[in-house]
């Protein structure tokens, strides 16, 4: 069970959809956000227009998707949800565009990954509202110019590294999501074993937090395999003793480490002795690319207190090598 490839297909996304919280009062965490974003919304209802456009970025599972429905809801204006790689062509993207009400949210996940033909059409349209298409070919081709109704784009990306300069000025709005503190992931979890009708402990949602890598995707997901667990081989109520259980059973890492960031810290430890060393060289250790390491591995072990970014470069801090039972490299020599 690798949870940071847990991506939901089929019945785990409907019960990923069934706990999707529809309002911000049911929305835990992001403070800041979610304060920003009321004020926004209230200040666009009052005047009876779109919203600016807004991007968020940030990790996986963090509540990009589920923020866009709710600023949509919020609004009281409907939600149309398309990605980066699914507007193939920029007939795509008009077909989608033209469809829209006035004031609709158009939430385009993985925005980073728009072509760059794509990507020059949706300028003008964020900016006045208006796309220029081609009909016809060879000499008889001309451009017509469609007006399209007011919208607010909201695109989510956990590249922003990658956005061009262009498509990023054009957001009004630019919100990051931080991975979230254990005692709000235990608030969601406390939630959605609610709405799925399962007793649970706080002190249960508590472990299963401290394990859910600061996601509420992968909080989730871990509740629904406890909640198994729980209605198997105990009474149906998550108490501490059966989440422990089964987070032994699914092999679920104490701080909610996965192989990834394990291959990332031993990376360290073994081949540069723990550190400092230079972005790009791990980079080329791992065979991968720098910004990904930089913009989605390394945040969360940084956060946790796993590695450090110094001056010289990335060091690994003693709390991994505790975690992974390993003795630093001097010690290994003696
Ligand atoms: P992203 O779009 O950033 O990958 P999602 O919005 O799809 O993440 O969220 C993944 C799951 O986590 C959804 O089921 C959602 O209900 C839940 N979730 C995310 N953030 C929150 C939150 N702040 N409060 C409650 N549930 C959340």
């Amino acid at each position: 069970f690798d949870i940071r490839d847990y991506k939901p297909t089929g019945k785990e996304r409907d019960f990923e959809n069934a706990l999707r919280p529809l309002q911000f009062e049911d929305f835990s965490g992001q403070d800041k956000v979610v304060d920003n974003l009321r004020i926004f919304v209230k200040a666009a209802r009052l005047r009876a227009e779109a919203l600016d456009h807004v991007l968020l970025h940030g990790p996986p599972g963090l509540g990009k998707t589920t923020l866009s429905n709710i600023i949509a809801n919020e609004l009281g204006v409907g939600f149309r949800v398309t990605s980066g790689p699914v507007l193939d062509k920029p007939g795509d993207l008009a077909g989608v565009l033209t469809s829209l009400e006035p004031n609709d949210v158009l939430f385009i996940d993985e925005i980073h990954r728009l072509s760059p033909v794509v990507e020059e059409y949706l300028y003008s349209a964020m900016e006045d509202y208006r796309i220029d298409i081609m009909i016809d070919k060879g000499p008889s081709a001309r451009s017509i110019q469609l007006d399209l109704n007011p919208f607010t784009l909201v695109g989510a990306t956990t590249r922003s590294g990658l956005l061009t300069a262009p498509l990023r000025a054009r957001f009004g709005i630019n919100l990051h999501l931080e991975y979230y503190e254990d005692s709000t992931l235990t608030k969601i979890i406390l939630r959605s074993a609610k709405i799925l009708g399962v007793p649970c402990d706080t002190e249960a949602a508590g472990e299963i937090a401290s394990r859910s890598r600061g996601t509420p995707r992968i909080a989730n997901a871990l509740l629904r395999r406890v909640r198994d667990f729980a209605q198997v081989k105990g009474s149906g109520r998550i108490d501490l003793k059966i989440a422990q259980f089964a987070l032994e059973a699914l092999n679920i890492d104490r701080y909610g480490l996965d192989q990834i960031d394990n291959k990332l810290l031993c990376t360290i430890i073994d081949k540069f002795r723990g550190g400092p060393v230079g972005l790009t060289t791990i980079a080329t250790a791992l065979g991968e690319d720098p910004g990904t390491i930089e913009e989605v591995y390394e945040p969360f072990l940084i956060k946790e207190g796993f590695l450090k970014r110094t001056p010289r470069g990335r060091e690994v801090t003693e709390l991994a090598y505790r975690h992974l039972g390993r003795s630093r490299w001097n010690e290994q020599k003696t």
